[in-house]
């Protein structure tokens, strides 16, 4: 039997209808706005769609969103204080700054000098090292996206074999995080298990497989358990479509759960991104 379809955008409607009444409580007992402020250097094509996007988001639940557009030729210091500048405005409850920035700009650097208050990606080393601790309130979003879309299966997760491809900052690690500390036994690929050619072995194992590579086709249908629950991260332009890291259609059939793309982890990334806004605005009124 063909697995029963994650759909992204159905889970992100739910929590952006109780997201957006909590934001107007939080309105009507501080009088005030949970604001986004978006730091862009330089015009980047692939940034700005992600700023539609995040811009037509914060709208609808009520967020200011603010676009600040930097020269392309900002230096690191500049860009530095720019940020230190909205660490100190009070009426700034989350910073992003958009990937990817200028050649010469070391950005682990720039997205360590934004306030860990209110670091709306959750990326800030000490936001990543709460993940680890298992006591995080600002987590990074896609992580997030992709548990969120494990957890709406309503499968009991405590024990189960779960197989995480991709081990990057903004996904792998901090997810396979998120996952152990439900008890989940995770096992996390790399670019060194494909090279070694065991990728199919660890993921023939996996009831739980979440897969952020970024190469088409990379995961084979013939190697999903049956009935595991799938989440593809991935998003690879193929020809005029986009294409996730697993085989769709035989992996579907296989499997019990699994994410289309478009439309699977997507559309959740944005709304945890603004989730995370509305957490920085608690954390800094202490609510
Ligand atoms: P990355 O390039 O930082 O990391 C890629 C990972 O894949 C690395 O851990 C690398 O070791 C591993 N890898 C590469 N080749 C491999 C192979 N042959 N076998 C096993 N592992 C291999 O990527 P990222 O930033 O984590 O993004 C991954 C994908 O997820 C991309 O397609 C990206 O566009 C997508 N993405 C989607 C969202 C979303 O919201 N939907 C958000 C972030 C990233």
């Amino acid at each position: 039997m063909a697995a029963q379809l994650l759909e992204g955008k159905v889970i992100a409607d739910k929590i952006k209808e109780a997201l957006k009444k909590e934001i107007v409580s939080l309105k009507e007992k501080t009088g005030l706005c949970p604001k986004l402020v978006s730091v862009q250097a330089g015009e980047n094509p692939a940034s700005s769609v992600y700023i539609k996007s995040q811009k037509k988001t914060a709208e609808i639940l009520g967020i200011e969103y603010v676009l600040d557009t930097l020269d392309a030729d900002i230096t690191q210091e500049g860009l530095i204080d720019k940020i230190i500048a909205l660490n100190l405005d009070a009426g700034v409850s989350g910073i992003i700054v958009q990937l990817p920035l200028p050649k010469g700009i070391d950005h682990k650097l720039v997205m360590s000098a934004i306030s860990a208050k209110k670091d709306a990606e959750g990326m800030h080393p000490e936001n990543l090292g709460h993940v680890l601790l298992g006591d995080s309130e600002l987590a990074p979003c896609t992580a997030q996206a992709a548990m969120q879309l494990i957890t709406s299966t309503g499968i009991e997760l405590y024990g189960k074999e779960a197989v995480v491809v991709g081990h990057s900052e903004i996904v792998g690690k901090p997810l396979s995080m998120l996952l152990l500390n439900k008890f989940v036994t995770t096992t996390v690929c790399h670019i060194a298990t494909g090279q070694r050619g065991i990728l199919p072995e660890h993921v023939k194992g996996a009831e739980i497989l979440v897969v952020a590579v970024g190469k088409a086709g990379l995961i084979k249908g013939d190697w999903i358990k049956e009935g595991a629950i799938v989440v593809d991260v991935g998003i690879n332009r193929v020809g005029d479509k986009l294409v996730g890291d697993v085989e769709f259609e035989s992996a579907r059939d296989r499997a019990g759960f699994i994410t289309p793309v478009p439309g699977g982890v997507g559309p959740l990334t944005v709304t945890m991104l603004m989730r995370n806004v509305v957490s920085a605005f608690k954390i800094q009124h202490k609510i």
